[in-house]
């Protein structure tokens, strides 16, 4: 058996300088839930440093990993980074700013609030805001035995099983769903731009029950 590759985790101001570079999202399409990837294998780099890291969703993530994208345009895309290279983005509120953010969960709205969703003084869902102002989302994802089995930690997506393919998580300008249907896990925003608003719903686990959270009565009644 090989030596386990043991890695520190990379240090948080060096995930904020790299998540500023790439505008606050995938460099290769925005999304805004991102993980942080060494385009030189850390198992030979052996050390976490700026040139080498970026910010990717987990799709583009993948798609590297399964040599669909070269690296020379992961290196090109670390420059000329999605949310950087628009000339205006739409409906993008984690571009934002924390103080604006006007979150509706069911009927209540939520403004400079931290803590969204908070069961026996545990927070499942946080947003919290960076020293730039923009919001951190923080969720815990359990399953039914009340295992924590991915989490977002100030929007980096993190999947405790490195073999849990059943995680989907979409993003298109102005909506973030994330789903394990298998589980029967969501979480969705979506902007509203005329109420300027973004609209929370979830279906999240906490001590082996599912709480539906942002549903209206009628909603509920229909699934
Ligand atoms: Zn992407």
């Amino acid at each position: 058996m090989g030596r386990k590759h043991r890695r520190e985790k990379i240090p948080a101001p060096l995930r904020r300088q790299i998540r500023t570079e790439a505008g606050f999202g995938c460099v290769f399409c925005g999304m805004p839930i991102i993980e942080y990837h060494h385009i030189i294998p850390h198992a030979i780099v052996q050390k976490h440093e700026a040139e080498n890291l970026v910010a990717l969703c987990g799709n583009h993530h993948n798609s590297f990993h399964n040599k669909l994208i070269p690296e020379e345009e992961v290196y090109y895309r670390k420059k000329n980074p999605f949310n950087l290279s628009q000339d205006e983005i739409k409906g993008n509120f984690w571009l934002g700013s924390y103080e604006s953010l006007k979150l509706e969960l069911g009927s209540c709205t939520f403004i400079d609030t931290p803590k969204i969703f908070v069961v026996n003084d545990f927070p499942l869902i946080e947003i919290k805001k960076d020293e730039f102002g923009r919001p951190l989302l923080n969720v815990k994802f359990f399953d039914e035995k009340d295992v924590l089995i991915a989490e977002i930690v100030d929007n980096e997506w993190i999947v405790k099983r490195k073999t849990d393919k059943v995680w989907d998580l979409q993003w298109s300008q102005g909506e973030l769903k994330i789903n394990s249907a298998s589980r029967k896990i969501h979480l969705t925003f979506v902007v509203d731009a005329i109420k300027n608003t973004v609209e929370l719903k979830a279906d999240l686990y906490y001590k082996n029950v599912l709480i539906k959270m942002g549903y209206r009565i009628r909603e509920l009644k229909e699934c």
